[in-house]
């Protein structure tokens, strides 16, 4: 998963220069993929739900970003991430492959 996670942030990531926001070091790592926890409404800790997410990581300071790995096409292996049917109305993710289900 790290390898094609690696592949899609050098595909999304066309803007130049790739500087640190802090260091301006040009020098990032993609991390093994983790796992956000979401909040309820309430505030609470939703232990069903988390949000799977690829980090990159400044290899001076350690300044990390976080991309939505649901949105990275192909880094999430099939079926790894279960859509919690709470929330699945109509706000999913814009991808052309579930468009045809009907259940
Ligand atoms: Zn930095």
């Amino acid at each position: 998963m790290r390898e094609r996670a690696l592949e899609w942030v050098k595909a999304k990531w066309t803007q130049e220069p790739h500087a640190c926001p802090i260091c301006a070091n040009e020098n990032w790592t993609v991390g093994d993929l983790g796992a956000t926890p979401r909040l309820t409404e309430a505030g609470l800790l939703d232990q069903a739900t988390v949000f799977p997410v690829i980090p990159v990581a400044c290899d001076n300071c350690g300044y990390t970003m976080f991309f939505n790995a649901r949105i990275a096409e192909g880094v999430l292996p099939p079926g790894i991430y279960k859509e919690s049917s709470e929330s699945s109305d109509e706000e999913g993710a814009p991808q052309g492959e579930a468009s045809g289900e009907s259940s």
